[in-house]
């Protein structure tokens, strides 16, 4: 018999930017794969098992999943945020893809979830409002250089950028790096947004001028968006400004 398995998003941390369809299938699922923290994140049933794991183990956690949605278990596999976004969702997708045949049969869905960027946009107003990408600045998965050249090649096309995996421990420097290569291709009035833990008790939300940014503002549960030079602030007295990227091109063409 094939079971199910399905990937779950669970936001960027506050119970209620969980979705009803995620607590759904929370309810519906037996077996739990997951980092730890998200796993601990979960109210479980005693009948329900979790298999917390760690954070690098992605694809032998995405086919230990598999094996046993394979032998007829119901399956959740569980991310922060969106699981599409750098997590486990296209994990499991490379598993199916490259494991037995069986797999394709099992029963197999992506539940969403609000990414960190959209969390950490919430917060600042609306910097997303015009085109942006995303990018991850972790070289855990990819060479520096090829990070590099999408920051320069975003940054002159006028995306305003969001980055995940800014920093670590491992990985002290990247951010630094970053930020002085944009410095390059933008003006130091781009208003950088570094939000951190959004929607849990500890969240901090910070915004300068990219001028001012540094690295050192920004661990591994800090989201960065930096704008564009359409990007605004509005100041208030007594308040964090507003930042939003208005929705129409004002400026010249290409
Ligand atoms: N799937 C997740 C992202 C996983 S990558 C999502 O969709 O949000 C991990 C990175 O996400 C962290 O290094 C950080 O950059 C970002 N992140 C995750 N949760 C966050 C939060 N609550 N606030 C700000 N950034 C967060």
């Amino acid at each position: 018999m094939t079971g199910s398995l399905t990937v779950v998003g669970l936001g960027p941390g506050n119970p209620d930017q969980m979705t009803p369809e995620a607590l759904a299938a929370v309810a519906a699922a037996e077996d739990f794969f997951g980092y730890f923290p998200y796993i601990d994140r979960l109210d479980l049933r005693p009948d329900q098992q979790r298999h917390a794991s760690d954070n690098r183990e992605e694809l032998a956690r995405a086919r230990a999943a598999l094996e046993m949605a394979a032998k007829g278990g119901r399956v959740c596999v569980v991310s922060g945020g969106d699981p599409g976004v750098f997590a486990m969702a296209a994990a499991v997708c490379e598993a199916i893809d490259e494991g037995p045949a069986e797999w394709r049969d099992i029963d197999f869905s992506v539940v969403p979830g609000i990414t960190a960027m959209l969390a950490v946009a919430a917060r600042a107003g609306a910097p997303l409002g015009h085109d942006f990408c995303a990018i991850s600045l972790s070289n855990n998965l990819k060479p520096w250089a090829v990070i590099e050249k999408r920051l320069a090649a975003a940054a002159d096309a006028g995306f305003v950028m969001a980055f995940y995996n800014p920093v670590s421990k491992a990985r002290p420097h990247q951010l630094g790096d970053a930020l002085a290569l944009l410095r390059r291709h933008l003006p130091g009035e781009v208003p950088v947004i570094f939000g951190r833990a959004a929607g849990r008790p500890d969240e901090a939300i910070r915004i300068v001028p990219l001028s001012q940014a540094e690295s050192g503002m920004a661990d591994m549960a800090t989201c960065v968006i930096v704008g564009t030079v359409e990007t605004k602030l509005i100041e208030r007295e007594g308040k964090r400004p507003i930042v939003y990227s208005p929705r129409y091109f004002k400026g010249s063409g290409p």
